[in-house]
């Protein structure tokens, strides 16, 4: 099967849709692999790795669309990408479409087959492409808020692990799935003293099963976050309710309980955010203070370590890429019903059920 690798050209995007690695595999199936020139040097990928991988570079971007019968890529497709693509070709991306109303229209318009990453299901639950993402994105919150307890950065002036005979410090992280352990976990690394709130008991045991008493876990009401507020120096925001907005879980008003110079990271931002004051921010300025209180609400998380970020999604994404090349996607995705939940606009009709609904389109 041809298949083409564009540049990501959304602002501030540097990851790619394949390592070299990644190509290589696909290569020695039998698959021609097209990449276009520079596309992975914001992950530190050069050209010379993907034609040492036996891709094929190209540099007129109309043409790497025009023959190509499978397109991946990293983000939703921008305007002048959608305007590339036809029917007879497959795209497999992120799409994010029950928000985007005009991209889907324009999708179903373009007679393409859109099979989205992040609605694709896996046998033991859950959403395994966007989960490396989530991973990601949780083990930086802690960097973040770390660097944001920094005297300079208008933080509190703590140091997470504390040293011996100073307390470490205290990390509140609200809901305890893929992003809230993998904070979690990261902040008992480096010594903190570390408390999980969520509402799924199950989760609850899960999380207490596994860190062995080293984690607090506590069910999420209204009482254990005023409690958090006050005694937190960082929190970590970590919540989802699927196919919803954040709930708001921590108010303006409650902000005045905080310590001055603690740390509020909104991971949940990307759904509108879980804190009353949360507004989302960019890597050139990731933070902003309100009430005495740092926040950092950066939107796209894993953009700041594309390299890994990268090597994570195509860790991810490979098996069904290669099952797309192998057998084509109407036999790839009539196989196996969690990769079927992953199409979403196919022959100008939406065939994703909620995405269907959230724009009236149902047939
Ligand atoms: P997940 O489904 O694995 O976990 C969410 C957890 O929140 C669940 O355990 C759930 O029980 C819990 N929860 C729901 N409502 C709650 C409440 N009121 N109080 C306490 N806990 C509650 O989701 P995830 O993959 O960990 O993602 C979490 C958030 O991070 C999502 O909004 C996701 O979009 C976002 N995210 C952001 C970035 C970024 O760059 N900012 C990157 C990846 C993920």
């Amino acid at each position: 099967m041809k298949i083409a690798v564009p540049k990501e050209i959304k602002n501030h995007e540097y990851r790619i849709a394949l390592t070299p690695t990644g190509v290589r595999e696909l290569v020695e199936r039998g698959h021609r692999v097209t990449v276009e020139q520079g596309a992975g040097d914001g992950s530190g990928f050069a050209d010379a790795a993907y034609e040492a991988a036996g891709a094929t570079l190209e540099s007129d971007v109309e043409a790497l669309w025009k023959n190509a019968e499978l397109i991946v890529k990293v983000k939703e497709p921008q305007p002048d990408e959608v305007a590339r693509l036809g029917a007879g070709q497959t795209l497999f991306t992120y799409l994010h479409l029950a928000a985007e109303e005009k991209l889907t229209r324009d999708l179903m318009a373009s007679g393409a087959t859109c099979i989205a990453y992040e609605t694709i299901t896996a046998p033991q639950g859950g959403l395994p492409l966007l989960a490396p993402m989530s991973t990601v994105a949780g083990r930086m919150a802690v960097q973040a808020g770390a660097h944001s307890l920094e005297k300079a950065q208008g933080g509190a002036g703590v140091l997470l692990p504390g040293v011996p005979g100073v307390a470490p410090a205290r990390v509140t992280v609200i809901g305890g799935g893929v992003v809230g352990e993998n904070a979690a976990r990261m902040a008992l690394g480096l010594g903190a003293e570390v408390t999980v709130l969520d509402k799924s008991i199950p989760r609850l045991e899960t999380l207490d099963d596994r860190y062995q008493g080293r984690l607090h876990t506590v069910y999420s009401t209204a009482d254990a976050l005023e409690e958090a507020v006050r005694e937190s120096d960082l929190i970590i925001g970590a919540v989802l309710v699927p196919g919803a907005a954040a709930p708001k879980l921590i108010t303006r008003a409650m902000l005045a309980d905080m310590k001055p110079g603690s740390v509020l990271v909104d991971v949940a931002i990307d759904q509108g955010g879980c804190f009353e004051t949360s507004k989302a921010t960019t890597h050139a300025e990731p933070t902003y203070v309100v009430d005495g209180v740092v926040h950092y609400c950066v939107a796209n998380m894993p953009g700041a370590v594309a390299r890994t970020s990268t090597q994570a999604l195509t860790n991810a994404t490979m098996p069904f890429i290669a099952a797309l090349a192998d057998k084509g996607w109407q036999r790839a995705l009539a196989e196996d019903r969690h990769f079927m939940a992953g199409l979403n606009v196919h022959d100008g009709q939406v065939t994703h059920p909620a995405v269907a609904s959230a724009f009236g389109l149902e047939s």
